[in-house]
């Protein structure tokens, strides 16, 4: 926590930041074994269509079950994992993960998965993206990795290139919490996203009737049209938030309205009916 500490004007050390290095450091050493004792699995939450309500892709969202700390949620364990160079084994057991459940989905459902910058600094991640799809067997325009703003941060990472590999793969980019981040918009004409996902924090503030946010997600749809991008609304929890983002022109909506993230066998059962319309 010591990057969020800059604001005063000395850095104490106080009980709560040995409290929370103390945590990290429990959680790193818990999470060097996660994957072997068989901790980790993934949730999938719907990505619905937003002008005929089919699903259109699920994300994947990952989930430590720890036999002693509990539910450890991926806001704190991925920085954690990040940190502890730990990033590329997880990321590659949820690629492959990932992979492997959308490969049993129908044809026009893909799979998003969150990469994160550490995943893209490594030059060996374009390998790990080649394999879990060659061993699924998933077509690469099925898969979607989502990538937020601060990729683009650490200029000379290399992470455009690696970007831009990707593409060439076939496979789909989404720049994930769209305007939470140190946003500057060359990335934009550079590297070609088929989707911007809009944060829930702005989603919130124009069901708010927020002039601010409203203001933002008619700006973010447009530009997204002009680039020819889709845009997805991130945590839509009402059917009053979803008709005012369907009236914007939003493409996909996801939230708790159309569906928690859930286990991959509910989120198979969604196909069972006769066709997979949920709003
Ligand atoms: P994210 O990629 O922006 O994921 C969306 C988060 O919003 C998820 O939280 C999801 O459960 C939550 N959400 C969805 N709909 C709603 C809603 O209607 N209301 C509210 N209040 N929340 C909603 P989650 O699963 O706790 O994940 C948090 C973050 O952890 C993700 O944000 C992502 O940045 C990261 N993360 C999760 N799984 C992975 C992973 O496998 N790899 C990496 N690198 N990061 C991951
Ligand atoms: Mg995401
Ligand atoms: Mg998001
Ligand atoms: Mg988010």
């Amino acid at each position: 926590r010591a990057k969020e500490a800059g604001r005063g004007k000395h850095q104490h050390y106080t009980p709560s930041m040995h409290a929370d290095a103390e945590e990290r450091r429990t959680l790193e050493i818990a999470l060097r074994d996660a994957l072997a004792r068989d901790e980790l699995y993934l949730l999938f939450q719907p990505i619905v269509s937003a002008s005929d309500g089919r699903v259109s892709g699920f994300e994947a969202l990952a989930r430590w079950l720890h036999p002693e700390l509990g539910q450890v949620s991926p806001s704190r364990f991925i920085p954690v994992a990040e940190d502890a160079r730990l990033m590329g084994p997880i990321g590659n057991w949820v690629l492959r993960s990932a992979c492997r459940e959308a490969a049993t989905w129908p044809e026009d459902v893909r799979v998003s998965v969150n990469v994160s910058p550490e995943q893209l600094y490594d030059p060996a991640f374009l390998e790990t993206v080649v394999g879990a799809l060659a061993h699924s067997g998933l077509p690469a325009n099925r898969l979607e990795l989502e990538v937020t703003e601060s990729v683009f941060l650490r200029e000379g990472m290399g992470a455009g290139q690696l970007l831009e590999k990707l593409m060439k793969l076939g496979v789909c980019l989404a720049l994930d919490d769209f305007g939470t981040g140190y946003s500057s918009l060359g990335y934009l004409s550079r590297t070609r996203f088929s989707t911007i996902k809009i944060d829930r924090s702005f989603v919130e503030g124009a069901a708010r009737n927020q002039r601010e946010s409203l203001a933002i997600v008619r700006a973010v749809v447009a530009m997204a049209q002009g680039l020819d991008m889709e845009t997805t609304a991130e945590g839509v929890e009402t059917e009053g938030e979803f008709d005012l983002l369907r009236a914007l022109g939003c493409t996909n909506v996801q939230g708790y309205y159309f569906g928690r993230p859930m286990p991959a066998a509910d989120a198979r059962a969604l196909f069972g009916s006769s066709d997979s319309q949920v709003a």
